[in-house]
């Protein structure tokens, strides 16, 4: 198993400073990274930077589905739709351990403004998603009876139900979708850094875009990269990338419109649901997601305009409570509790629009590909399930830059058929390695599951380590089934630099346990320490920083509240 640690960084960092690349892409989240690994595909030279930590924009903070949005239907935007439904069955294909088809449920009551829609639309609007997703046999929509839907979800109220419809979609894990793409793009040749921030641009004397000024997030060195093609894949911050150079603003015809979307985690023993469920927002015309997801039940999301720190955007109690009180109404047995919620978090859709006076939720999801007078491709906008498209499709660009300006020839795309790390297994075959993995290893059944699903056909990697030391084999919270191995693997085969990266986004522990994530926050840093050399003052440092980052970001806004009114009621005794 080829390395991706700091060492591979601080070779990239070397790298970096001294060739010219073909292509450099900015922006490390599901967007960037499928551009590296198009263009290294295509035998380009290509370096990919990332100012945090691979996928902590919006790429770990989706609702994550690969799907192609039932609710586009109603926008007419039937393209988007059939793209995303042929990427979901590509997506299946080359990265199986990452994409699970899974059933969706929609309640159909018998007084109507219980209802998303009327039934008959609901229908006819699932019709089409089958017929725009190529047929599928196996996988069409259906009816449920009420007994059937209740069986699904034994806590839906009951009361009027007339029954409901069942299709299908599939869930993903997000952040490891984008270092599994990340490491396959590595392994074609391109050269990543995390923690490394463009700050602006270097100019050939015909004016045109030719390098970037980059610093070292780490040591606050700054240097120059030298690039033929620059292409800005940053999400929400597409625009203020676009604005360093000092002719960009004057180049912005449409405008990102940051949409924040905030999810609440919850335990599984509370909210009792083995489909996921689409349920009507009480608020307006919208319904929530509630979704069964590795042991827990992730809740959302909301669609609202933000405006605000786009590096940390976090749940507000009324936020959470808006979502409860829908759970609440449509799963009424559940009764859950703000202390019900594990963690909570907001993600920013980089919606891009030329008007300011529609709702966030009717602006296309379609992504928007243009390139400045002086060279500078941005892509943005678009969705998880439509990287590779929207990767080929910035490549197809630049590939035609190069050709054009410099003469260089690649070949086409050709990332469809391209395994991604950890895709080499099939789902059964990855079924009956969780079923030897309890045999012989003697691991758990909800270990097992976990690796084999979250790692694919590399969890042999982790069991090595596990075969070389029997400590790695213990779980990083109790009754939780990641294991200590997670973390050594992280940092030398993920490039997890620092602890909220293992913790957060490698393993996705700060949102399935809360507050559990920053009690193993000791040891998982004692881990890491052996692989990264940290002394006891950087452990001390690792811990507070993921602390204030699990704060900021994850923790429930509930949990957040009752701890500064103890605070406050200490404060008033002492
Ligand atoms: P990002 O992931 O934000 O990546 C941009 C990166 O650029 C960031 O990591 C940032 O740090 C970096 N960057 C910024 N400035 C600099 C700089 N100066 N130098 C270097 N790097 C920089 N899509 C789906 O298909 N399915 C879903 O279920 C789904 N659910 C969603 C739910 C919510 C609440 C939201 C908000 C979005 C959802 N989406 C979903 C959409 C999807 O998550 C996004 O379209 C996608 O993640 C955007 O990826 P990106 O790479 O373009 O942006």
């Amino acid at each position: 198993m080829s390395e991706f640690s700091w060492n591979t960084r601080r070779k990239s960092l070397n790298n970096l400073a001294n060739t010219e690349f073909d292509v450099l892409v900015i922006g490390g989240g599901i967007t960037g990274s499928g551009i590296a690994l198009d263009a290294a595909d295509r035998g380009l030279s290509v370096a990919l930077i990332e100012k945090r930590d691979f996928a902590s924009g919006t790429s770990s903070r989706s609702t994550k589905l690969i799907h192609g949005g039932l609710r586009y239907l109603e926008h007419f935007d039937f393209s988007l739709v059939r793209e995303a439904l042929q990427e979901r069955a590509i997506l299946s294909r080359i990265a199986p351990h990452l994409v699970e088809t899974f059933p969706f449920v929609i309640p159909v009551y018998r007084k109507l403004q219980q209802n998303y829609d009327h039934p008959l639309k609901m229908r006819a609007g699932l019709l089409l998603y089958d017929l725009l997703a190529g047929g599928d046999r196996v996988n069409r929509h259906r009816r449920l009876s009420a007994e059937e839907a209740l069986k699904l979800a034994p806590q839906l109220d009951s009361e009027g139900l007339r029954g409901a419809l069942l299709y299908y979609d599939a869930l993903t894990d997000d952040s490891r979708l984008v270092i599994e793409v990340i490491k396959t793009a590595c392994s074609r040749g391109a050269t990543i850094s995390n923690y490394t921030r463009l700050l602006g641009f270097t100019k050939s004397v015909d004016g045109m875009i030719s390098g970037a000024r980059l610093r070292d997030e780490f040591t606050g060195q700054s240097f120059v990269a030298r690039s033929k093609v620059l292409i800005n894949a940053t999400g929400v911050w597409v625009e203020d990338i676009i604005r360093l150079d000092e002719s960009g603003e004057a180049q912005l015809s449409k405008r990102v419109r940051p949409s924040k979307g905030v999810h609440l985690t919850v335990s599984a023993d509370r909210l009792r649901v083995s489909s996921a469920w689409l349920i009507p927002s009480l608020k307006n015309h919208r319904f929530y997601f509630v979704v069964p997801w590795k042991g827990k039940v992730n809740v959302g999301t909301t669609d609202t305009d933000y405006i605000g720190d786009k590096d940390s955007p976090r749940a507000e109690r009324a936020e959470a409570e808006e979502i409860l009180a829908a759970i609440n109404q449509y799963f009424p047995a559940a009764r859950l509790k703000p202390s019900d919620v594990i963690s909570s978090w907001a993600g920013l859709r980089p919606l891009i629009t030329d008007q300011r006076a529609v709702k966030t939720s009717e602006i296309s999801r379609k992504e928007e590909l243009s390139e400045t007078a002086d060279g500078l491709i941005s892509i943005s906008g678009g969705k998880l399930t439509t990287y590779r498209r929207m990767a080929r499709s910035a490549m197809d660009l630049a590939a035609a830059r190069l050709s054009k300006r410099y003469g260089i020839k690649s070949s086409v795309s050709r990332t469809e058929d391209l395994t991604i790390s950890g895709g080499a297994m099939k789902r059964e075959e990855l079924k009956r390695a969780v079923l030897r993995l309890i045999d012989t290893e003697k691991l758990s059944p909800q270990s097992a599951e976990h690796l084999v699903f979250s790692y694919g056909s590399n969890y042999r990697h982790l069991i090595e380590l596990m075969r070389e030391d029997d400590n790695l084999r213990k779980p990083l919270v109790e009754g939780s089934p990641e294991l200590s191995a997670e973390i050594v693997y992280a940092a030398r085969h993920e490039m997890a630099l620092t602890l909220s990266d293992a913790l957060i986004r490698r393993t996705r522990l700060a949102v399935l346990a809360g507050e559990g994530s920053v009690e193993c926050a000791v040891e998982a840093a004692a881990l890491m320490a052996r692989e990264l050399g940290w002394d006891n003052e950087e452990i001390k440092r690792q811990i507070e920083n993921f602390i204030s980052e699990f704060k900021k970001e994850y923790e429930s806004p509930f949990t957040a509240e009752a701890r500064s009114t103890q605070r406050q009621h200490r404060e008033k005794k002492e």
